[in-house]
């Protein structure tokens, strides 16, 4: 038999498609109130003198809300939008709206278990239950072969043992009803009330990202079904210009508009259709990292954001101000790291070599504490996700789950390689 009222407490998974919390919820109780923390303060804290979020992210995390807004009002069901911390608001709402369980996301995050932990604790103190589950990967925890302490540091060990023991999970469908009790509808902040100008547009950025979870399954739609893109996957991947070199789904995954699991099951559709080959295990291989990344700071926790990481082996850094500066504003004199870096500040996107060559040249060209890059990063990226971020960089500084250590990468020979022509250096810096 069903109970009571459920409150579905919506993070990073802005969607109805394949989202597991509204899924159990609504199967275990009579109506919902969906409800999203808006934690300002949050958003604008700094760490290493950058702000968690910068306009472009800000931008993003609104137009999803709002997709996610309409889409549930197509349920008459109006998404608590409310302005606080989730350690008051939450509590506050279930004692008012008499909730019997709150449903959350199985973090990883330092920062967001410390924040569930209090909610937690608070609704213990007035009897709600409180029930976490896991959302955002492309194979269930339970599935995997190793429990999360044993998961392996090296990550072709964990990528081989999770293909040949774990199944994706059938995707959730969209609910076909969403019962809530009579709420008012509350209103989203644009991004004028909040004081944060709205970003420019740069005419060279690769495509233009709009939040959402509808945005999110056109773009899935056309670059894994109808466009022919995903065949060559493969090969194009490691491009630096335009939209279609690599799929651009990362914005999109990093807030739950679309789950891995939807990718998944529609590259086993393209697959259907046309072939499988080496670009549509690609993808799924690339999906596989991001989740390797959630798994191991599950593991490993807050290390993840100490400077010896993982392997507890701080480097040795230069504290230069004046090096950061050049890197963060394109003014290092190396001009593919250059045009990398004016992407990022101009647009909030780069590609995966762009990011792997920046990365490297700050921790070992310019010898700075790599936290100083990845805090950078987190201000700037449209798609910064917790794990994927911190993973990648400490991976990259020698201290994350390499097996062969600090990575180098030759910025002169990665030219060559992957922009012979200079044709992404000539868009970024201007050069005739
Ligand atoms: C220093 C550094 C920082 C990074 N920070 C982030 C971040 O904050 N958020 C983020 O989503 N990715 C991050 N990445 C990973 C990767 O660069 C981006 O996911 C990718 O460039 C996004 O473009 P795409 O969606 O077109 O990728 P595609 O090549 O089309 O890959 C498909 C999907 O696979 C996943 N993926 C691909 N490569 C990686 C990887 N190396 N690690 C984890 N997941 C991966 C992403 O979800 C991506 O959307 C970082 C990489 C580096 C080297």
């Amino acid at each position: 038999m069903k109970k009571g009222v459920a409150l579905v407490w919506f993070t990073t998974d802005l969607r109805l498609r394949d989202n597991a919390l509204l899924h159990e919820a609504l199967q275990k109780h009579e109506s919902i109130v969906p409800v999203y923390c808006f934690d300002w303060e949050a958003m604008q804290e700094e760490q290493f003198g950058f702000k968690s979020m910068g306009p472009r992210r800000l931008q993003f995390l609104l137009e999803s809300l709002a997709d996610l807004q309409h889409s549930l009002l197509g349920f008459n069901a109006h998404l608590q939008i409310i302005m606080g911390k989730a350690e008051e608001v939450i509590p506050r709402i279930a004692k008012e709206l008499k909730i019997s369980e709150v449903f959350a996301k199985k973090e990883v995050g330092s920062y967001e278990l410390s924040a569930q932990a209090s909610v937690a604790q608070s609704l213990n103190a007035i009897g709600v239950e409180w029930t976490t589950t896991s959302t955002s990967t492309l194979f269930h925890p339970n599935d995997l072969p190793f429990g999360v302490r044993d998961i392996p540091e090296v990550f072709t060990d964990f990528r081989k043992r999770a293909e040949r023991d774990a199944n994706v999970r059938r995707e959730f469908p969209v609910p076909t009803e969403i019962a809530t009790p009579d709420l008012k509808p509350t209103l989203l902040p644009s991004i004028e009330s909040l004081l944060v100008e709205q970003p420019a547009a740069d005419s060279r950025a690769v495509m233009t990202f709009k939040g959402g979870e509808q945005e999110a399954l056109k773009r899935a739609r056309y670059y894994l079904l109808d466009s022919g893109c995903l065949s060559n996957y493969k090969e194009t991947r490691n491009g630096l210009v335009g939209a279609d070199y690599s799929s651009k789904f990362s914005p999109w995954l990093a807030l739950g508009c679309i789950s891995p699991r939807t990718i998944y099951f529609m590259v086993k559709e393209y697959e259907q259709l046309h072939r499988a080959n080496d670009s549509t295990y690609w993808l799924i291989f690339e999906l596989i990292w991001r989740d390797y990344f959630r798994f191991a700071m599950k593991k490993h926790k807050a290390k993840f954001f100490k400077k010896g990481g993982i392997q507890n082996r701080p480097p040795k850094t230069s504290d230069d101000k004046n090096a950061l500066l050049s890197w963060i504003n394109g003014k290092t004199g190396v001009d593919f790291v250059d045009a990398n870096m004016h992407e990022l500040r101009l647009t909030g996107f780069m590609s995966n070599r762009g990011r792997q060559i920046v990365a490297s040249y700050l921790c070992n060209d310019l010898k700075l504490d790599w936290r100083f890059g990845a805090a950078y990063f987190e201000e700037q990226l449209i798609d910064y996700d917790v794990a994927s971020n911190w993973g990648n960089w400490a991976y990259l500084a020698g201290v994350g789950n390499d097996p062969r250590g600090n990575r180098y990468f030759d910025v002169a020979k990665q030219a060559r390689q992957y922009d012979a022509a200079s044709e992404y250096r000539k868009l970024w810096l201007g050069i005739k």
